[in-house]
């Protein structure tokens, strides 16, 4: 097994550890020297295998496998491992530790549909795009009793669950990756097998139900990912002492709400209105006047209805059947339903234009008609709501007629605050049903499924939070694997050459540093009444240029350098986005509806606006409220995650897209050479490898660990006890360190003491 190999074939010690080119050891001479095998680049990027025949001068001479014989420039020879080490199940195994080495052992794995592997302390998940035979009853008994090791979702929930409950500490699977990399099915797969180990109650059932409710209202096809999520999603799983889950909380983050009104050709707009549209029953369809889709113009534009496979009638009923289970009345499930249809009718409102100042009016047709009988209003206001706007100059009120282009704005930012509204209400609804009863529990572990960074040719607001987003979940991930480490050596006076690691605190300084940093500026510029995409654009330009990770652009663009890549953003509807206007004359119309989800919906609406962080723009414009704006109260949610996932032990999982096609057996080495730099995973493993990641207090090691010693040591001060289980279980010297007050060790080597114990 594995643990042969780590003695046959030991890591060789990194000799170079700065922060250049060249991070890894050095060792192409050594394998030219002795004529191994070598990696060989080709002109199209991709790596292959060589025998090396000979070398002369700065020559070597090699074959690749399919007998072709090179000249080339022994420098661009790149180590290659021993056949032994094919397919190790962690990189850290990897005698020679270089990019096409780690390549090749996570495709030789994933031809073999072993999609995972270890970076050290980091899973890997390859997305096979097809079904895999790793998952179900047997696999989870197998993980729970040991009897299984390779490297699995299953068995590093497993390690979460045992340190949750070993130490006594909140844990999270913080699971990261791009579009389509396979992020919401992992956090599935982890999610079944706590349910599997922690289930009794029943809640357990609740829980998983919540997941084909929040993709059906958060998920939509995309050109990435027929089932893309499109909202960030922290889910807590509360245990009670007996380690059986007691109840959970979910939060989400960010929801694209802007794909309700519009979406691309060929992308579609969120499930759940394809899939009632379907699905509905004919009572239903008759009570909230429904038609099919291609009737409402929203879902039209995309000239997308159908996804290949999917059956969206079948899947409506498994919504409303999992709403069942998490206990959304029948008759809060018709309100919920009639909203949807609101939505969609009032994207079929048009409007004629009434005077020669190009003001307009609603046509009162089925759809304005249908709007203001599905949310409960009366149609004289619904008009005046889509066509007015009330403003306050000195003690009057003046009403103000909307044009064409405003008056399509009003109703489309209706029709998204109500389904973002609609959303938020859900997800209460759910976490209101999970909620944790009386009795006190212990601990929990919380599962982050989170957009990955996203560098596309076109980057708007959008991209900005999710990127800043993951800039500050990648100073969590480097702070704990590196930073912490590296600390906590020094401090305990162990013998460790500091390693050096990206640092992104400049990107973040860039991002958050006040007043001059790019939130604040897009805050002070959203409450200018004149402020203007490119007035931004002009201040980030004057104030930002002398920041080494930011660039400006010509005319309205910028670019940031992230830790994982330059971006260009286009400023183009930053402003409206991040003001997110819903004016009030909308929020009035709700809360005077008389069906409840409406005014509930306004009330909310009204005690988000406390802070008056854009208020300006409120007052100038009259009658409107004060609101945060959207990039604030996105960066207060992520303070407020951070602040929560500081106190738990992180366990990190990186899903990897290893094609874009999607298809099952490509692999595709620059694409996932890409992400694997993007989310640090060499990085890890470079460290992971000259550190020593498992420590354990003297006391606690030789209370754990000292009955198990043959003489009778009782007598005795932790340290000593320590050091005599240290050699009773020959524990080699090179592969753990004693600290003033900690052992520290290298990965794995507790392992063998930790079996003994248990079967003791
Ligand atoms: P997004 O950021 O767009 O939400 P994601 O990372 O959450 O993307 P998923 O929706 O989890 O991606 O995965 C995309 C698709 O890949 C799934 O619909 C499924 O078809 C396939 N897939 C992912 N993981 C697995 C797996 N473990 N086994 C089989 N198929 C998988
Ligand atoms: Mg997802």
């Amino acid at each position: 097994g594995d643990e042969g190999l780590d003695t046959v074939v030991k890591p060789l010690p990194l000799i170079s550890t700065s922060r250049s080119e060249c991070r890894w050891a050095d060792t192409s001479s050594y394998a030219t020297n002795k004529k191994l095998q070598s990696w060989f680049q080709l002109p199209n990027g991709n790596w292959e295998l060589g025998k090396i025949l000979l070398t002369s001068g700065t020559e070597s001479t090699i074959s690749l496998p399919d007998g072709k014989v090179l000249k080339v420039k022994t420098e661009s020879l790149v180590a290659a491992n021993p056949d032994i080490l094919d397919g190790v199940d962690d990189l850290m195994q990897l005698s020679y530790l270089n990019e096409p080495s780690v390549l090749y052992n996570l495709q030789y794995r994933y031809n073999r549909d072993m999609i995972y592997t270890k970076a050290g302390p980091v899973l890997v998940a390859i997305n096979p795009f097809k079904e895999v035979p790793l998952y179900g009853n047997n696999y989870i008994e197998a993980y729970k009793n040991k009897s299984m090791e390779s490297p699995h979702v299953y068995a590093i929930t497993d390690t979460a669950i045992r340190e949750m409950i070993r130490d006594e500490v909140n844990q999270s699977i913080i699971i990261s990756g791009e579009s389509g990399a396979g992020k919401t099915e992992t956090a599935k797969i982890a999610m079944q097998y706590l349910a599997a180990l922690g289930g009794g109650s029943g809640i357990e059932y609740e829980i998983l139900k919540t997941n084909p409710i929040l993709e059906a209202f958060g998920n939509a096809k995309t050109l990435r990912n027929d089932n893309s999520s499109r909202f960030g999603k922290l889910i807590e799983i509360h245990f009670s002492e007996t380690g059986k889950i007691s109840g959970a909380k979910i939060q989400t983050f960010l929801l694209e709400k802007s794909r309700v009104v519009q979406c691309m050709e060929g992308e579609r707009s969120y499930h759940i209105f394809y899939q009632l549209c379907a699905g509905a029953s004919p009572k239903l369809r008759d009570k909230i006047n429904l038609k099919i889709a291609s009737e409402y113009k929203y879902l039209r534009q995309s000239n997308c209805y159908t996804i290949t496979g999917v059956d969206d009638a079948g899947r409506f009923h498994v919504v409303t059947e999992a709403l069942d289970i998490v206990h959304v009345s029948k008759e809060n499930q018709e309100s919920v339903f009639a909203m949807l249809a609101a939505v969609l009718w009032l994207g079929n409102v048009s409007f004629s234009v009434v005077d020669n100042e190009n003001h307009v009016e609603p046509v009162v047709d089925e759809g304005l008609t249908t709007v203001a009988k599905l949310i409960g209003c009366n149609l004289g206001e619904l008009k005046l709501a889509l066509s007015t706007r009330k403003m306050r100059v000195g003690n009057d009120t003046i009403v103000q007629r909307l044009t064409l282009s405003q008056a399509i704005d009003t109703r489309d930012a209706l029709a998204k605050s109500i389904y973002s509204c609609l959303f938020d209400w859900l997800v209460e609804q759910v976490n209101k049903s999970l909620a944790v009863g009386k009795r006190r529990t212990s601990r929990s572990i919380s599962i982050l499924d989170i957009y990955g960074f996203e560098s596309f040719e076109r980057n708007s607001f959008e991209q900005f939070c999710i990127n800043y987003a993951n800039e500050r979940l990648q100073q969590h991930f480097n702070r704990h694997l590196f930073k912490l480490e590296q600390e906590e050596y020094i401090q305990d006076g162990i013998d460790w050459a500091k390693v050096e690691f990206e640092d992104n605190q400049d990107c973040l300084n860039l991002f958050e540093k006040k007043p001059l940093g790019l939130l604040s500026l897009l805050d002070e510029e959203s409450t200018f009444p004149n402020g203007t995409d490119l007035t931004f654009a002009n201040k980030l330009k004057q104030h930002l240029n002398s920041n080494s990770c930011f660039r400006g652009e010509r005319g309205k663009a910028f670019s940031v350098r992230h830790y994982a890549g330059e971006v260009n953003y286009d400023t183009t509807g930053f402003l409206e986005k991040n003001r997110d206007l819903l004016h009030l004359d909308s929020i009035q119309l709700l809360s005077s509806c008389s069906c409840h989800l409406p005014q509930i919906f306004a009330s909310n609406m009204l005690t988000q606006t406390e802070k008056p962080i854009v208020g300006h723009l409120y007052k100038a414009g009259g009658a409107d409220s004060q609101k945060l704006s959207v990039a604030t109260k996105f960066k207060g949610q992520l303070f407020q995650l951070l602040q929560r996932l500081e106190n738990t032990t992180p366990h990190f999982i990186r899903c990897i897209k290893p094609n874009n096609s999607p298809s099952p057996g490509t692999y595709e080495q620059g694409l996932v050479l890409q992400q694997l730099k993007c989310c640090g995973v060499l990085e890890v493993v470079r460290i992971s490898r000259s550190g020593f990641p498992t420590r354990m207090l003297h006391q606690k090691f030789a209370r754990r660990y000292g009955f198990l010693l043959l003489e009778n040591v009782s007598s005795q001060d932790p340290l000593s006890v320590s050091v005599a289980i240290l050699h009773q279980f020959n524990i080699m010297p090179e592969m753990y360190q004693v600290g003033y007050t900690k052992l520290f060790f290298r990965t794995g080597q507790i392992g063998v003491l930790e079996d003994t114990r248990n079967r003791t």
